[in-house]
């Protein structure tokens, strides 16, 4: 198991257990492209038996299988949810990590989706003067 995946199940159990430190700002509106259920960008997860293992303690891992790997080696994961006219399957019943995205407050540098319509506004040193 590689430092960087370590890392990535380090920051998976903070965000459940230890309130979050930082807020960005987040603008725009959803373009309903269905990206974030069909290009998700893993952090540090580079193999099958990664995300095998972090199924183990995140159940929606369960719900990707994976497509390819970024520039980095990091897997690109697939929502098996996701229809052919790009509609969430079990919508009522879909994780909070859904519901819930896209998250206002992280733990590391933020970025969507290229092409997302949503726009992460970084706060500054001086901006929380
Ligand atoms: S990637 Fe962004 S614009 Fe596309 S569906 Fe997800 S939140 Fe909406
Ligand atoms: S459960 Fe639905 S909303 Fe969540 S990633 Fe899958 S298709 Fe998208």
């Amino acid at each position: 198991m590689s430092i960087d995946f370590i890392k990535s199940l380090y920051f998976e159990f903070l965000s459940y257990f230890v309130p979050q430190k930082i807020e960005y700002q987040i603008e725009g509106e959803c373009k309903k492209c269905a990206k974030c259920c069909t290009q998700v960008r893993s952090y540090g997860m580079k193999n099958e038996k990664e995300l095998k293992f972090m199924s183990l303690f995140f159940s929606y891992y369960r719900n990707f299988y994976i497509t390819g790997k970024d520039e980095s080696g990091n897997l690109i994961l697939c929502c098996k949810y996701i229809t052919e006219d790009s509609q969430c399957a079990i919508y009522d019943k879909r994780p909070n990590i859904c519901r819930n995205y896209p998250v206002k407050k992280i733990f590391e540098n933020k970025q969507m989706i290229e092409g997302c319509g949503y726009k992460v506004i970084k706060k500054e040193f001086k901006d929380y003067l």
